[in-house]
């Protein structure tokens, strides 16, 4: 099953995206995790995906592009995946639409969770990540057991520095301009399914586990 998670930024893709995973052992790749783990590492990748993680703004597609499809070359990637954070753009949705079609095979859903901009702000102010295993929580909605510390690997959460009020204004505005034709774009494709991102993080769970049993 190949699956792409659509909506906002803090709409709650990586979150369920990892569910997704859990449930139906297929990896979670998140262009943003990859980006992180490179800024961390310090390598070339991390450093020019920086300049413009750090002003809220997209990564070029050439770069992202590229290292999208190394990932989902590799052979886990075998029985599907889920996508959280890519395509975010046009030419990335037909680049990847492009790969796919030449080697038989097809996106099976593109998920839109649908969370409206005044819920985003509040959201993303108290997202805390693990810039180690890319889980994220919620100081008030999905706390960790121990504050500050990851339930998954144990690591400690983190503030990100693009979670900041002026840049997630910035990274909504993005949003809206390059990533929101995405929903039309899959619509004509017969593929997009939209879930209300608003619920409880098991509802909106149960929601989509629904469209992809359906
Ligand atoms: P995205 O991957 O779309 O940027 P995340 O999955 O990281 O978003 O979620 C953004 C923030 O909102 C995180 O702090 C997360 O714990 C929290 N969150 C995710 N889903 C829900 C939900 N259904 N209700 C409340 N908070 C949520
Ligand atoms: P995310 O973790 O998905 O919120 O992504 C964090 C940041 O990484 C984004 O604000 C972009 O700067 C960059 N990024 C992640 N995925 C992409 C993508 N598909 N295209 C361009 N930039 C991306």
């Amino acid at each position: 099953m190949k699956i792409i998670m659509l909506g906002a930024p803090g709409a709650g893709k990586g979150t369920q995206a990892q569910m997704i995973a859990d449930q139906y052992k297929i990896p979670h790749i998140s262009t943003g995790d990859i980006f992180r783990e490179n800024v961390k590492n310090g390598t070339e990748l991390g450093m020019e995906a920086k300049k413009y993680m750090d002003k809220g703004e997209l990564v070029p597609d050439e770069l992202t592009v590229r290292i999208l499809l190394d990932r989902v070359a590799k052979d886990d990637c075998r029985n599907g995946y889920v996508l959280d954070g890519f395509p975010r753009t046009i030419p990335q949705a037909e680049v990847l639409d492009k790969e796919i079609t030449e080697i038989g095979d097809k996106i099976d859903y593109a998920i839109d969770v649908d969370v409206p901009d005044e819920n985003i702000i509040r959201r993303m102010s108290g997202r805390r990540a693990c810039l180690s295993c890319g889980s994220t929580f919620h100081v008030e909605h999905i706390p960790p057991k121990q504050e500050g510390i990851c339930d998954r690997c144990g690591k400690e959460l983190v503030l990100r520095d693009d979670d900041r009020e002026e840049t997630v204004k910035n990274r909504l505005g993005v949003y809206h301009e390059q990533t929101q034709p995405l929903i039309e774009f899959y619509t004509k494709k017969n593929i997009l399914k939209t879930v209300d991102g608003t619920q409880d993080m098991q509802d909106v769970f149960a929601a989509i586990t629904a469209i992809l049993e359906s």
